[in-house]
Formats: structure tokens, sequence, C-alpha cells
């Protein structure tokens, strides 16, 4: 079908400037179970900042004090970024965004009548009036205005047109049509973007996704093609139900897809995706795309083996595009040449017949449904190998103390490379203290980062045998780890510590690992 059958050939293409308006700590935030300390936000303002994004969202100035005092601490820290808080069509809000010092609004405005009927109990003529209002009041009060129809995807189109002129000719600078509850597909967004564009005169315009039906990212893209030149999105594609379009997959895609470049420093994606994931407390689940743990991770043998000869082969983007590390995992689907190619890493070069060996006792492991870690691999290699089992570090000692109105503290003594070293440190808990301690010993000659951290009871009870599964990295290498242990401080401590002895064993060290 040719685009001049819609009318639109003029707007099939992705326009020259593509404004990036990040939402993580506003919508983001909406997320169920989410709620960040004014300080927690101001750490991830400064990363989305350093990444490039144009406008940061820093919260609803009206909802809290925190979230007031939050907008205000943003505003405060000179960044490049526009700094911008949500608001409902009330003076009061609008008042509120006025004394965070927030740079510009996003007035959000019913438009459906479905929300105008249950939700504000307002005609379609009260809300024009109130919307020109509002937009003049924020002007008045030195805002930059970013209307938003809330709803917008389902609102009648007519209605929509007329509410969003009344507003651009009371002075707003930008317009929003949000899919509140995720409804568009591409093609309706095509359609509706098109006819925003063609309709009205107004320099900015942005959609606003959500992924109910994981479209967002799809129907964003579409947007843009129509006519629109500004998106709204997450870190993690974090939001209310099933979130919002996600940035990193929208900046990815447009990148390497549809070869548009945006002026955001791709490399930063991944560790800013973790850094939100911790201090939300919401996991990135391991198959999400661009910063999954699985993104760039493999086992499977044959898909090992090509990706060796050349990564092109299995990987559409290189993990470096965002930051990330790529990882060959052991386990049943395992071939030798990604045996191999791990081993070399830990400075192990076993023979055809051991490398052989070792693949099967992997295998089988895998198939008893156990997960392989890198530190199982480097055990069963130095057992094939016959290797005396080099273990950089072990634990002698450690003293952990925690209790109410006490702060947790740990003291550790352990040997590294049969040297003794101690370090002591403060946590929130009593395995965040011990695990800092660790680092705090060993930190000078080994710059290990804890990555993940996952815990569980494998048995019920408060006796349970517990399980922790930790990803350690250093540099660009990642090993995985296991600690099985009925106290979970020392189930930790062996998984951690297991972890940092993968990734510091290196033997026959006459030859340098190849990267
Ligand atoms: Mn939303």
């Amino acid at each position: 079908m040719s685009d001049q059958k819609w009318g639109i050939a003029l707007f099939n293409h992705l326009p020259e400037k593509i404004r990036v308006f990040d939402t993580t700590l506003r919508d983001g935030e909406q997320t169920p179970g989410v709620s960040l300390t004014p300080e927690n936000k101001v750490r991830i303002a400064q990363r989305l900042d350093e990444l490039g994004v144009d406008v940061i969202e820093a919260g609803f100035a009206a909802v809290s004090k925190g979230e007031m005092e939050a907008v205000k601490l943003i505003a405060q820290q000179g960044l490049k970024a526009e700094i911008c808080s949500a608001s409902r069509g009330t003076t009061g809000d609008i008042d509120a965004v006025a004394e965070s010092n927030a740079d510009s609004i996003h007035l959000i405005i019913p438009t459906s009548d479905l929300h105008l009927k249950y939700k504000i109990r307002k005609t379609r003529k009260q809300i024009l009036k109130i919307t020109q209002e509002r937009v003049e009041q924020a002007k008045n009060r030195g805002l930059i205005v970013e209307l938003s129809a809330e709803d917008a995807t389902r609102s009648d189109i007519k209605f929509l047109i007329e509410l969003f002129t009344k507003g651009i000719n009371a002075g707003a600078d930008r317009i929003v049509a949000c899919d509140t509850v995720g409804v568009l597909t591409p093609e309706k967004s095509f359609e509706l973007f098109a006819k925003l564009r063609e309709a009205l005169k107004v320099p900015v315009i942005s959609v606003h996704c959500h992924n109910d039906f994981g479209m967002a990212v799809a129907n964003s893209i579409a947007a843009l093609r129509a006519g629109a030149n500004q998106f709204h999105a997450t870190i993690n594609g974090l939001g209310e139900r099933a979130g919002n379009a996600s940035l990193e997959e929208i900046v990815i895609a447009l990148k390497s897809l549809y070869k548009k470049d945006l002026n955001i420093k791709t490399d930063l994606l991944y560790s800013i995706s973790q850094l939100v994931s911790r201090l939300t407390g919401i996991h990135v689940q391991p198959n999400k795309a661009i910063v999954g743990e699985n993104a760039f991770t493999h086992e499977s043998g044959i898909h090992t083996q090509g990706l060796l000869a050349n990564p092109l082969t299995y990987e559409p983007i290189s993990p470096e595009l965002v930051g990330g590390t790529r990882r060959i995992s052991p386990g049943k689907h395992s071939g030798s040449a990604g045996i191999k190619d791990t081993l070399t890493k830990m400075g192990l070069k076993p023979t055809e017949e051991q490398l052989k060996e070792i693949a099967l006792r992997v295998k089988n492991v895998g198939d008893k449904g156990k997960l392989v870690m890198d530190a199982d691999l480097l055990a069963i290699a130095e057992t094939v190998m016959g290797l005396k089992k080099v273990k950089p570090i072990q634990l002698k000692e450690i003293t952990v103390v925690s209790g109410d109105k006490v702060t947790p503290t740990a003291s550790v003594r352990l040997t590294l490379n049969k040297k003794e070293v101690c370090g002591a440190a403060f946590g929130v808990g009593p395995v965040d203290a011990s695990i800092n301690a660790v680092k705090a010993a060993i930190l000078e000659t080994e710059p290990i980062h804890l990555e993940k951290y996952h815990v569980k009871a494998i048995t019920g009870g408060t006796d349970a045998m517990v399980e922790v599964v930790v990803t350690m990295r250093k540099g660009d290498r990642k090993a995985t780890a296991m600690g099985v242990r009925e106290d979970i401080v020392m189930a930790s401590l062996e998984a951690v510590i297991s972890g940092i002895n993968v990734l510091t064993t290196f033997y026959n060290s006459k030859e340098k690992p190849k990267k």
C-alpha cells in the first residue's frame, strides 16, 4: 500500500532531531512497589544526564513532600538536561511545579470521554476551558509547557485536536498524545501521529506509550516515523502495569535497525539499567532485550562455535555498544569450543582428550537439571586435568554484628595469594556488611564487582538451606558462582569468594589470556 493513499507521504521518515524524554523517575516510579528516596532519584538523574537525554521528568512535585524535595534537589544539580515535573490540571499542582524550580511542566489533562465522565466528571466544554486556563497559568509562572493528553488514544480525534489547538494557542510549547493503557498498534500509531502533525502547529509532538501488549517500542517508533519528534520512555521499561516503552530498546533499535543515531552515550545503558534495577528493587528479566543478563550470554555449542569465529553470527549488536559483556555459559548445551574459550581465559590449556572429558562432565551436571556455574567448570577442569586447586582467596575468619540500634558491621581475615589480608566494613545488613568487608580486604589488588545477587531458600522453615547465586565482574570478564549453606551470611560469602576465585585464578601465567 503506498503512503500516498494515506496522504502522509511527507512524514514517512524519521525526523532530523528526535528528543528523548526520560520518565523513569515519574512514570517509572509509579511501578507498583517502587518508591525512591530523593537522594537515589538524584543519583539516577545524574546518570541520565551523562547518558544524554533531553528531558528528565524528575517526579510529581504536588504528590508529597519527598517528591517536592526530589524535584528541587534535581533542579539544583546544574544538569544539562531540562528538568520537568508532572502536574494535574489544578492550580495547586501548577504552583507546586513552579515552586520546585523545574524548567518545565508536564501538564496532564484527560481527554477520553471515559476519563472525563468517570474520573474527573467534567464535560468536553469544561475541560477545554480548564486546558486554556492552566496552560496560561503555567506560562505565567515561566514554565516550559508540555501539554499531555491522557488516554489520547481512546479519545475522539476531532476533540483531541481541538484541545491541543486550544492549548497551543494559549502558549503550550509541546504536546504529547499518551497511549495510557497501551492499546495502540504500530498502524494506528502511525495514522494518529500523521494526523496530529498535519493538524497542529507546534514544534514538538511527543509519543508516550505503555507496554500492555508488548508493543510500546514498536508503537513509539511508528509515531516517530509519522510525525512525532520526541518520545517518552523509561530505563528497563519500568512503569505502571506492563510498564512504559523501554528507553534502551528504542535508542538501540533506532541506531541499529533504522540507522538513526541519537545523542545518547549508548555504552552507559547497561550500567544505568543495573543502577535503576538495584535502587528500585525491580529485577531486569534475564531475557530482556538489550540489557537482560542473557542478551549477550551464550550456551549452545553450535552458537558458541560460530560466535567465537565471528560474533556477528549470533549477536545482532555487540555487547560493547551498550556497555555489556559477552559471557559463554557452561551447561548441557555447551560444546567444547565454548568451554575451551572460557578455560583459556583462566589460563588453562586442556588437551583434546581432557577437553572432551570436561565437556562430558559439564553435560552430566546439566542433565541433572542443575545450573552449571563458572566456578563448577573451573573445579571440573582442575579435577580432570589433575591440577592442584589454586584458590587465590581463602576465608580464614569472619565476625558479623547486626541487630537493632546497631550498624551492621563485619570484619574478615583472608589469605590472598597466601598473604594474609584483613578488612572491615559497614552495610545495610549482615550480608551486605560481610561482602563489603571482603571487598575492603581485596579491593586494592582486585577490582572486582558484584553484579548480581540472588538468594532463595531451597527448603522451608527457618532452618532452611539457603542458596545464593552471584555474578561477579572483573573488567570485561564475568563469572557465576553459588554458595549453599544454612547460614545466609556464609552462603553469600561462599558464593562471592568462589566467584572472585574464578576471576583471579590464572594458570601458567607466562601467557596473558586473550580477551
Ligand atoms: Mn504513563
